[in-house]
Protein backbone atom coordinates (compact mmCIF):
# COMPACT_ATOMS: atom_id res chain seq x y z
CA UNK A 1 0.00 0.00 0.00
CA UNK A 2 1.28 3.24 -1.10
CA UNK A 3 0.63 6.27 1.23
CA UNK A 4 0.58 10.14 -0.17
CA UNK A 5 3.08 10.97 2.66
CA UNK A 6 4.82 9.10 5.38
CA UNK A 7 6.17 11.54 8.19
CA UNK A 8 9.22 9.74 10.77
CA UNK A 9 8.52 10.21 14.16
CA UNK A 10 5.33 11.83 17.13
CA UNK A 11 6.99 14.68 18.28
CA UNK A 12 5.67 18.03 18.18
CA UNK A 13 7.22 18.66 14.29
CA UNK A 14 6.14 15.43 13.25
CA UNK A 15 2.33 15.69 14.84
CA UNK A 16 2.04 19.24 13.66
CA UNK A 17 2.90 18.25 10.04
CA UNK A 18 0.70 15.69 10.18
CA UNK A 19 -2.38 17.00 11.38
CA UNK A 20 -2.32 19.76 8.57
CA UNK A 21 -1.33 16.48 5.87
CA UNK A 22 -4.85 15.06 7.26
CA UNK A 23 -6.57 17.85 6.77
CA UNK A 24 -5.62 18.67 3.42
CA UNK A 25 -7.33 15.18 2.36
CA UNK A 26 -4.51 13.48 2.22
CA UNK A 27 -3.56 9.89 2.93
CA UNK A 28 -0.65 10.42 5.49
CA UNK A 29 0.93 7.61 7.79
CA UNK A 30 3.38 7.60 10.28
CA UNK A 31 6.43 5.41 11.70
CA UNK A 32 7.16 6.28 15.54
CA UNK A 33 10.15 4.50 17.25
CA UNK A 34 7.39 4.18 20.10
CA UNK A 35 3.92 4.30 20.70
CA UNK A 36 2.65 8.07 19.34
CA UNK A 37 0.68 8.29 22.45
CA UNK A 38 3.34 8.03 24.90
CA UNK A 39 3.57 11.27 26.86
CA UNK A 40 6.65 13.68 25.99
CA UNK A 41 9.01 14.54 28.28
CA UNK A 42 10.20 17.81 27.34
CA UNK A 43 8.44 21.08 29.25
CA UNK A 44 7.17 22.96 26.06
CA UNK A 45 7.34 27.33 26.60
CA UNK A 46 6.00 30.23 24.25
CA UNK A 47 4.80 33.58 24.30
CA UNK A 48 0.95 33.68 25.07
CA UNK A 49 0.35 36.26 21.87
CA UNK A 50 1.61 33.38 20.12
CA UNK A 51 -0.78 30.77 21.01
CA UNK A 52 -3.40 33.38 21.00
CA UNK A 53 -2.74 34.62 17.82
CA UNK A 54 -3.18 30.74 16.41
CA UNK A 55 -6.34 30.29 18.34
CA UNK A 56 -4.86 27.54 20.67
CA UNK A 57 -4.12 29.31 24.15
CA UNK A 58 -6.81 26.94 25.45
CA UNK A 59 -3.68 24.49 25.31
CA UNK A 60 -1.21 26.16 27.67
CA UNK A 61 -1.43 24.41 30.92
CA UNK A 62 0.10 27.80 32.60
CA UNK A 63 0.15 31.38 32.01
CA UNK A 64 1.58 34.08 33.50
CA UNK A 65 1.03 37.92 33.21
CA UNK A 66 3.75 38.72 35.36
CA UNK A 67 6.79 38.10 33.47
CA UNK A 68 9.88 39.43 33.65
CA UNK A 69 14.29 39.50 33.31
CA UNK A 70 16.76 40.75 35.29
CA UNK A 71 19.77 42.13 33.57
CA UNK A 72 20.90 44.18 36.41
CA UNK A 73 19.39 44.54 39.95
CA UNK A 74 16.25 46.07 38.73
CA UNK A 75 13.84 43.92 37.38
CA UNK A 76 12.99 44.45 33.59
CA UNK A 77 9.11 43.75 32.79
CA UNK A 78 8.50 42.57 29.52
CA UNK A 79 4.44 43.24 29.58
CA UNK A 80 3.71 39.99 27.65
CA UNK A 81 1.84 36.89 29.00
CA UNK A 82 4.10 33.81 28.45
CA UNK A 83 2.73 30.46 29.01
CA UNK A 84 3.43 27.14 29.40
CA UNK A 85 1.66 24.10 27.18
CA UNK A 86 0.13 21.23 29.07
CA UNK A 87 2.40 18.95 26.99
CA UNK A 88 -0.37 15.82 27.15
CA UNK A 89 -3.28 18.95 25.63
CA UNK A 90 -0.90 19.68 22.85
CA UNK A 91 -0.25 16.55 22.14
CA UNK A 92 -3.47 14.71 21.91
CA UNK A 93 -4.88 17.32 20.24
CA UNK A 94 -2.66 16.98 17.22
CA UNK A 95 -3.41 13.39 17.66
CA UNK A 96 -7.09 14.26 17.13
CA UNK A 97 -6.40 15.64 14.17
CA UNK A 98 -4.24 13.31 12.73
CA UNK A 99 -7.24 9.98 13.77
CA UNK A 100 -10.07 12.43 12.39
CA UNK A 101 -8.28 11.68 9.22
CA UNK A 102 -7.87 8.56 9.53
CA UNK A 103 -3.76 8.31 9.65
CA UNK A 104 -2.24 5.10 10.09
CA UNK A 105 0.64 4.13 12.68
CA UNK A 106 3.65 2.17 12.59
CA UNK A 107 5.81 1.59 15.35
CA UNK A 108 9.45 0.76 14.49
CA UNK A 109 12.75 2.74 14.02
CA UNK A 110 13.48 3.68 10.24
CA UNK A 111 16.84 2.67 9.21
CA UNK A 112 17.33 3.12 5.29
CA UNK A 113 15.44 5.23 2.90
CA UNK A 114 15.23 4.28 -1.10
CA UNK A 115 14.13 6.87 -3.61
CA UNK A 116 12.44 6.08 -6.76
CA UNK A 117 10.82 8.76 -9.30
CA UNK A 118 7.54 8.04 -8.48
CA UNK A 119 7.62 6.19 -4.58
CA UNK A 120 10.38 6.14 -1.71
CA UNK A 121 10.48 3.10 0.00
CA UNK A 122 11.92 2.68 3.71
CA UNK A 123 13.04 0.15 5.76
CA UNK A 124 12.79 -0.52 9.62
CA UNK A 125 14.99 -1.91 11.89
CA UNK A 126 12.78 -5.05 12.42
CA UNK A 127 12.16 -5.54 8.42
CA UNK A 128 9.30 -3.85 8.07
CA UNK A 129 9.49 -2.02 4.75
CA UNK A 130 7.16 1.48 4.26
CA UNK A 131 5.87 3.09 0.92
CA UNK A 132 5.21 6.65 0.31
CA UNK A 133 4.96 9.03 -2.41
CA UNK A 134 6.80 11.56 -0.15
CA UNK A 135 8.60 11.09 3.32
CA UNK A 136 8.82 13.96 5.86
CA UNK A 137 11.53 13.38 8.36
CA UNK A 138 10.57 15.04 11.32
CA UNK A 139 12.79 12.45 13.58
CA UNK A 140 14.16 15.16 15.71
CA UNK A 141 17.82 17.39 16.02
CA UNK A 142 19.89 14.59 14.71
CA UNK A 143 17.65 13.23 11.94
CA UNK A 144 17.92 9.65 10.47
CA UNK A 145 17.81 10.78 6.73
CA UNK A 146 17.46 14.77 6.28
CA UNK A 147 20.98 15.63 5.28
CA UNK A 148 22.71 19.13 5.70
CA UNK A 149 26.17 20.50 5.08
CA UNK A 150 29.05 20.46 8.33
CA UNK A 151 29.40 24.55 8.44
CA UNK A 152 31.91 24.00 11.60
CA UNK A 153 30.64 23.75 15.02
CA UNK A 154 27.34 23.76 16.32
CA UNK A 155 26.01 25.51 19.75
CA UNK A 156 23.92 23.69 21.90
CA UNK A 157 21.86 25.16 24.69
CA UNK A 158 21.87 23.56 27.73
CA UNK A 159 20.21 23.60 31.02
CA UNK A 160 19.47 21.60 34.52
CA UNK A 161 16.33 22.21 36.21
CA UNK A 162 14.19 21.20 38.74
CA UNK A 163 10.57 20.95 39.30
CA UNK A 164 9.69 20.64 42.86
CA UNK A 165 9.58 22.14 46.30
CA UNK A 166 11.81 24.51 48.19
CA UNK A 167 12.87 25.98 51.21
CA UNK A 168 11.45 29.18 50.21
CA UNK A 169 10.05 30.14 46.79
CA UNK A 170 12.99 30.93 44.14
CA UNK A 171 10.61 33.41 42.06
CA UNK A 172 7.69 35.17 43.36
CA UNK A 173 4.13 34.12 43.87
CA UNK A 174 2.58 34.53 40.31
CA UNK A 175 5.87 35.07 38.80
CA UNK A 176 7.46 34.39 35.24
CA UNK A 177 11.78 34.81 34.69
CA UNK A 178 12.31 34.85 31.48
CA UNK A 179 16.35 35.17 32.42
CA UNK A 180 17.99 36.13 35.69
CA UNK A 181 21.22 36.18 34.64
CA UNK A 182 22.30 38.27 37.80
CA UNK A 183 25.49 36.56 39.11
CA UNK A 184 26.21 37.82 42.48
CA UNK A 185 26.79 34.12 43.47
CA UNK A 186 29.23 33.41 41.48
CA UNK A 187 33.17 35.24 42.15
CA UNK A 188 34.08 37.79 40.03
CA UNK A 189 37.10 36.17 38.06
CA UNK A 190 34.33 32.81 37.57
CA UNK A 191 31.75 35.48 36.11
CA UNK A 192 33.78 37.13 33.86
CA UNK A 193 35.59 34.11 32.76
CA UNK A 194 33.00 31.59 32.42
CA UNK A 195 29.97 30.59 30.58
CA UNK A 196 27.56 33.27 31.34
CA UNK A 197 24.57 31.42 32.52
CA UNK A 198 20.79 32.64 33.61
CA UNK A 199 17.92 31.21 35.79
CA UNK A 200 14.41 30.89 33.70
CA UNK A 201 12.22 30.05 36.80
CA UNK A 202 8.43 29.95 37.50
CA UNK A 203 5.45 29.23 39.88
CA UNK A 204 3.68 26.09 38.82
CA UNK A 205 1.27 26.65 41.69
CA UNK A 206 0.56 24.80 44.76
CA UNK A 207 3.95 25.49 45.99
CA UNK A 208 5.43 23.68 43.23
CA UNK A 209 8.35 25.95 41.21
CA UNK A 210 10.49 25.24 38.09
CA UNK A 211 13.87 26.77 38.41
CA UNK A 212 16.23 26.22 35.60
CA UNK A 213 20.16 26.86 35.32
CA UNK A 214 20.16 27.74 31.43
CA UNK A 215 23.04 28.56 29.04
CA UNK A 216 21.67 30.50 25.73
CA UNK A 217 24.01 28.76 23.67
CA UNK A 218 27.40 27.81 23.46
CA UNK A 219 29.28 25.42 21.39
CA UNK A 220 30.70 23.14 23.18
CA UNK A 221 27.86 23.37 25.33
CA UNK A 222 28.03 23.99 28.89
CA UNK A 223 28.00 20.42 30.74
CA UNK A 224 25.65 19.80 32.75
CA UNK A 225 27.31 19.09 36.08
CA UNK A 226 28.50 23.26 35.92
CA UNK A 227 24.70 23.96 35.49
CA UNK A 228 23.77 21.98 38.06
CA UNK A 229 26.51 23.25 40.38
CA UNK A 230 25.59 26.99 39.21
CA UNK A 231 21.61 25.85 39.88
CA UNK A 232 22.24 25.27 43.34
CA UNK A 233 24.31 27.86 43.92
CA UNK A 234 22.56 30.35 42.75
CA UNK A 235 19.52 29.08 45.28
CA UNK A 236 21.79 28.92 48.05
CA UNK A 237 23.14 32.76 47.94
CA UNK A 238 19.41 33.10 47.94
CA UNK A 239 19.25 30.89 50.99
CA UNK A 240 17.16 28.45 49.59
CA UNK A 241 17.04 25.04 49.35
CA UNK A 242 15.25 22.10 47.22
CA UNK A 243 13.56 20.32 49.46
CA UNK A 244 11.57 17.73 46.87
CA UNK A 245 12.71 17.13 43.10
CA UNK A 246 9.56 15.74 41.34
CA UNK A 247 11.09 16.45 37.89
CA UNK A 248 14.91 16.96 37.08
CA UNK A 249 15.29 18.25 33.48
CA UNK A 250 18.45 17.80 31.62
CA UNK A 251 17.90 20.27 28.09
CA UNK A 252 20.63 19.90 25.30
CA UNK A 253 20.00 20.85 21.57
CA UNK A 254 21.22 22.68 19.10
CA UNK A 255 20.69 26.09 17.99
CA UNK A 256 22.38 27.03 14.78
CA UNK A 257 22.29 23.86 12.20
CA UNK A 258 22.49 24.79 8.80
CA UNK A 259 19.90 24.92 6.67
CA UNK A 260 19.39 21.37 5.29
CA UNK A 261 19.97 20.75 1.75
CA UNK A 262 16.93 22.25 0.14
CA UNK A 263 17.36 19.57 -2.73
CA UNK A 264 17.17 16.23 -1.15
CA UNK A 265 14.45 13.87 -2.16
CA UNK A 266 13.27 13.23 1.94
CA UNK A 267 11.84 16.55 3.41
CA UNK A 268 12.34 17.67 6.99
CA UNK A 269 10.27 19.29 9.26
CA UNK A 270 10.99 20.46 13.03
CA UNK A 271 14.30 20.11 14.30
CA UNK A 272 15.02 17.41 11.58
CA UNK A 273 15.08 20.68 8.88
CA UNK A 274 16.68 23.15 11.53
CA UNK A 275 13.65 24.90 12.44
CA UNK A 276 15.11 26.16 16.05
CA UNK A 277 15.12 29.86 16.21
CA UNK A 278 18.91 30.25 16.61
CA UNK A 279 19.01 33.40 18.69
CA UNK A 280 16.26 31.86 21.02
CA UNK A 281 15.89 28.60 20.93
CA UNK A 282 12.02 28.21 20.61
CA UNK A 283 10.57 25.98 17.75
CA UNK A 284 7.27 24.82 19.12
CA UNK A 285 5.29 28.04 17.66
CA UNK A 286 7.45 28.11 13.88
CA UNK A 287 6.05 24.83 13.89
CA UNK A 288 2.20 25.88 13.84
CA UNK A 289 2.87 28.72 12.11
CA UNK A 290 4.93 27.31 8.95
CA UNK A 291 3.09 23.85 8.82
CA UNK A 292 0.18 25.08 7.19
CA UNK A 293 2.41 26.25 4.30
CA UNK A 294 4.39 23.24 4.07
CA UNK A 295 1.23 20.93 3.91
CA UNK A 296 -0.76 23.01 1.18
CA UNK A 297 2.63 22.46 -0.74
CA UNK A 298 2.74 19.48 0.09
CA UNK A 299 -0.92 18.71 -1.39
CA UNK A 300 -0.68 20.77 -4.23
CA UNK A 301 2.03 18.97 -5.48
CA UNK A 302 0.86 15.62 -5.24
CA UNK A 303 -2.42 16.70 -6.93
CA UNK A 304 -0.22 17.22 -9.90
CA UNK A 305 0.02 13.87 -11.56
CA UNK A 306 2.50 14.76 -14.22
CA UNK A 307 5.04 15.52 -10.69
CA UNK A 308 7.76 13.47 -9.77
CA UNK A 309 8.40 12.62 -6.10
CA UNK A 310 11.43 15.07 -6.10
CA UNK A 311 9.94 17.96 -7.89
CA UNK A 312 7.20 17.06 -5.36
CA UNK A 313 10.13 17.28 -2.42
CA UNK A 314 11.68 20.42 -4.31
CA UNK A 315 8.34 22.29 -4.10
CA UNK A 316 8.39 21.35 -0.25
CA UNK A 317 11.51 22.39 0.72
CA UNK A 318 10.99 25.85 -1.23
CA UNK A 319 7.26 26.60 0.97
CA UNK A 320 8.90 25.62 4.25
CA UNK A 321 12.76 27.58 3.23
CA UNK A 322 11.40 30.19 0.75
CA UNK A 323 14.30 32.80 0.21
CA UNK A 324 13.17 35.46 3.14
CA UNK A 325 13.05 32.63 5.83
CA UNK A 326 16.66 31.34 4.71
CA UNK A 327 18.14 35.20 4.91
CA UNK A 328 16.53 35.65 8.31
CA UNK A 329 18.33 32.33 9.57
CA UNK A 330 21.26 33.78 8.53
CA UNK A 331 20.52 37.00 10.77
CA UNK A 332 19.80 35.36 13.38
CA UNK A 333 23.35 32.78 13.01
CA UNK A 334 25.07 36.07 12.82
CA UNK A 335 23.62 37.42 15.68
CA UNK A 336 24.39 34.37 18.01
CA UNK A 337 27.82 34.23 16.95
CA UNK A 338 28.29 37.31 18.39
CA UNK A 339 26.53 36.90 21.63
CA UNK A 340 28.36 33.96 22.36
CA UNK A 341 31.11 35.99 22.03
CA UNK A 342 30.28 38.70 24.99
CA UNK A 343 31.39 38.76 28.24
CA UNK A 344 29.05 38.42 30.88
CA UNK A 345 28.65 41.55 31.81
CA UNK A 346 28.21 43.05 27.55
CA UNK A 347 25.67 40.49 27.47
CA UNK A 348 23.77 41.78 30.22
CA UNK A 349 23.92 45.23 28.46
CA UNK A 350 22.78 43.45 24.99
CA UNK A 351 19.88 42.07 26.28
CA UNK A 352 18.89 45.36 28.81
CA UNK A 353 18.84 46.95 25.21
CA UNK A 354 17.11 44.36 23.58
CA UNK A 355 14.69 44.46 26.14
CA UNK A 356 13.91 48.27 25.78
CA UNK A 357 13.20 48.15 21.88
CA UNK A 358 9.37 48.48 21.48
CA UNK A 359 7.62 45.22 21.97
CA UNK A 360 6.66 44.63 18.77
CA UNK A 361 10.15 44.78 17.60
CA UNK A 362 11.68 42.43 20.16
CA UNK A 363 8.91 40.35 20.89
CA UNK A 364 8.49 40.15 16.82
CA UNK A 365 12.65 39.33 16.53
CA UNK A 366 12.12 35.97 19.39
CA UNK A 367 9.72 34.36 17.19
CA UNK A 368 10.36 35.18 13.86
CA UNK A 369 7.60 36.92 12.52
CA UNK A 370 8.88 40.19 11.34
CA UNK A 371 9.43 40.15 7.99
CA UNK A 372 13.26 40.76 6.37
CA UNK A 373 13.26 44.44 6.25
CA UNK A 374 11.27 44.85 9.73
CA UNK A 375 14.10 42.55 11.32
CA UNK A 376 17.19 44.24 9.80
CA UNK A 377 14.81 47.71 11.46
CA UNK A 378 15.11 46.62 14.77
CA UNK A 379 18.54 45.32 14.45
CA UNK A 380 19.57 48.44 13.80
CA UNK A 381 18.01 50.22 16.30
CA UNK A 382 19.41 48.12 18.60
CA UNK A 383 22.58 48.80 17.90
CA UNK A 384 22.06 52.79 17.75
CA UNK A 385 21.03 52.78 21.15
CA UNK A 386 23.34 49.56 22.65
CA UNK A 387 26.51 51.03 25.15
CA UNK A 388 29.56 51.56 23.29
CA UNK A 389 31.22 47.90 24.84
CA UNK A 390 28.17 46.42 22.88
CA UNK A 391 28.60 48.26 19.44
CA UNK A 392 32.80 47.15 19.31
CA UNK A 393 31.61 43.75 19.66
CA UNK A 394 28.65 44.07 17.17
CA UNK A 395 31.06 45.80 14.72
CA UNK A 396 34.45 43.72 15.07
CA UNK A 397 33.88 40.63 12.66
CA UNK A 398 35.99 37.75 14.03
CA UNK A 399 35.92 34.30 12.97
CA UNK A 400 33.39 32.96 11.11
CA UNK A 401 30.72 35.81 11.12
CA UNK A 402 31.68 37.63 7.93
CA UNK A 403 30.48 34.57 6.32
CA UNK A 404 27.88 34.30 7.92
CA UNK A 405 26.58 37.59 7.03
CA UNK A 406 27.30 36.30 3.44
CA UNK A 407 25.32 34.03 3.71
CA UNK A 408 22.10 36.56 4.07
CA UNK A 409 22.96 37.94 0.47
CA UNK A 410 23.28 34.16 -0.52
CA UNK A 411 21.63 31.79 2.30
C1 LIG B 1 14.41 19.77 27.29
C2 LIG B 1 13.99 20.62 26.12
C3 LIG B 1 13.16 21.71 26.34
C4 LIG B 1 12.74 22.48 25.25
N1 LIG B 1 11.91 23.53 25.50
C5 LIG B 1 11.40 24.23 24.46
C6 LIG B 1 10.45 25.27 24.70
O1 LIG B 1 10.15 25.59 25.84
N2 LIG B 1 9.88 25.89 23.63
C7 LIG B 1 10.23 25.57 22.35
O2 LIG B 1 9.67 26.14 21.41
N3 LIG B 1 11.19 24.64 22.10
C8 LIG B 1 11.78 23.96 23.12
N4 LIG B 1 12.72 23.00 22.86
C9 LIG B 1 13.26 22.87 21.49
C10 LIG B 1 12.41 22.01 20.54
O3 LIG B 1 11.11 22.57 20.43
C11 LIG B 1 12.33 20.55 21.01
O4 LIG B 1 13.60 19.94 20.94
C12 LIG B 1 11.31 19.70 20.21
O5 LIG B 1 11.03 18.54 20.96
C13 LIG B 1 11.82 19.26 18.84
O6 LIG B 1 10.73 18.65 18.19
P1 LIG B 1 10.88 17.56 17.03
O7 LIG B 1 9.54 16.98 16.85
O8 LIG B 1 11.59 18.17 15.89
O9 LIG B 1 11.88 16.45 17.64
P2 LIG B 1 11.65 15.44 18.89
O10 LIG B 1 10.76 16.05 19.89
O11 LIG B 1 13.04 15.06 19.30
O12 LIG B 1 10.92 14.21 18.25
C14 LIG B 1 11.57 13.31 17.36
C15 LIG B 1 10.68 12.10 17.15
O13 LIG B 1 11.26 11.25 16.16
C16 LIG B 1 11.31 9.91 16.64
N5 LIG B 1 12.46 9.24 15.98
C17 LIG B 1 13.77 9.55 16.06
N6 LIG B 1 14.49 8.72 15.30
C18 LIG B 1 13.61 7.86 14.73
C19 LIG B 1 13.76 6.77 13.84
N7 LIG B 1 14.96 6.38 13.35
N8 LIG B 1 12.66 6.09 13.44
C20 LIG B 1 11.41 6.46 13.92
N9 LIG B 1 11.21 7.49 14.76
C21 LIG B 1 12.32 8.18 15.16
C22 LIG B 1 11.47 10.08 18.15
O14 LIG B 1 11.10 8.88 18.82
C23 LIG B 1 10.50 11.24 18.39
O15 LIG B 1 9.17 10.78 18.42
C24 LIG B 1 13.18 22.21 23.93
C25 LIG B 1 14.05 21.13 23.74
C26 LIG B 1 14.46 20.35 24.81
C27 LIG B 1 15.42 19.20 24.55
Amino acid sequence: MIADVLVIGAGPAALAIASELVSRGLEVHGLSAQDPAEPWRNTYGIWGREVDRLGLGGLLGHRWSDSLSYFNDQPLRHGLDYGLFDRTKLQNHWLAICAAGAMVWHQGQAIALDHGRQVSTLATACGQQLQARLVVDASGHQPVFVQRPDQGPVAGQAAYGVVGRFSAPPVESGQFVLMDYRSDHLGEGEDQAGAPTFLYAMDLGDGLFFAEETSLALAPPVPFEVLKDRLHRRLAHGGIRVEQVEHEEFCLFPMNLPLPDLSQQVVGFGGAASMVHPASGYMVGSLLRRAPALAAAIAQGLADPALTSPAVAAMAWQALWPLELRRKHALYCFGLEKLMRYPSAQLRQFFATFFALPQEQWYGFLTNTLNLPELVVAMLRLFATAPWGVRWGLMQQQGRELALLGKLLNP
